[in-house]
């Protein structure tokens, strides 16, 4: 009878059995590791960086937001693409280094209140609500209302409250705001938007014909005064009005 087996390759069992544990940690790892991370960073920098923005908690934001949450299911491929990408309804969610430098262009900062025109798919909404203490955002098409507040829903973004309305109007029951950032194109600034920026505040805005190629203007306000310049030639998706 034989009382106990001799292991004869001890080192052999050793390895195997490190091989086989590593690759189980491995495969757990890769399980949890979200895929989208490196584009996210690739997108930070070769699309961002590279082009001069260097605001840290729009970056951070950048690096952060599932961005591919916010595509159609069948575009997620494209979602860290260096372009917009169509969200349905004619719209598109703006390109990542415009999302970016629009946010900057704003000097958010932590206390802060913004409001957004366009909603369109949330994500800008998303890298606001990264920075600042809370987010307004008006979206005039009802499907794309309804479906960027179930995506900031689940991404548990409690500090962005959407409505669907003519963001023409701004949002009168929460002004002043610190910041505005529109992300359509309109023939001239809404009246009611310089109305609700804080004195001291700063906006942004597509201006020009919505079929050329229109200026991305900042607008701030200083008492009475209002100064505004022109930053950079960029297509956006009309203005609508009504609703
Ligand atoms: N900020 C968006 C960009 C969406 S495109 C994003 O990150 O995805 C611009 C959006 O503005 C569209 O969804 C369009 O329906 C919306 N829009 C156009 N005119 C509007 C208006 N008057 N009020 C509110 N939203 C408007």
């Amino acid at each position: 009878m034989k009382l106990h087996s001799q292991n004869k390759y001890p080192l052999r069992t050793i390895f195997y059995s490190i091989l086989i544990i590593s690759l189980v940690v491995s495969g757990i790892y890769s399980l949890t590791e979200d895929p989208f991370k490196d584009k996210r960073e690739r997108m930070v920098k070769f699309q961002i960086e590279s082009r001069g923005v260097f605001h840290k908690p729009t970056l951070n934001a950048m690096r952060t937001i599932p961005r591919h949450l916010f595509v159609p299911k069948n575009r997620i491929d494209e979602a860290y693409d260096d372009g917009p990408v169509p969200i349905g309804y004619g719209q598109t969610i703006s390109q990542p280094f415009i999302v970016a430098y629009m946010t900057e262009v704003i000097h958010p900062q932590k206390e802060q209140k913004v409001l957004e025109i366009g909603t369109g798919s949330g994500y800008q909404a998303a890298v606001l609500a990264e920075i600042v203490d809370s987010v307004f955002t008006i979206e005039i098409i009802t499907e794309l209302y309804k479906s960027s507040s179930e995506v900031l829903k689940k991404l548990g973004y409690k500090n962005v409250l959407v409505r669907n309305a003519d963001g023409y109007y701004g949002w009168e029951q929460h002004a002043p705001f610190d910041g505005i950032v529109v992300t359509a194109a309109a023939e001239y600034i809404p009246p009611p938007l310089i109305k609700q920026l804080k004195d001291g505040g700063r906006m942004v805005i597509p201006i020009g014909s919505p079929f050329f190629v229109q200026s991305l203007m900042l607008v701030e306000k200083n008492g009475e005064k209002i100064t505004t310049e022109n930053l950079m030639p960029v297509r956006f998706v009309p203005f609508r009005r009504g609703n």
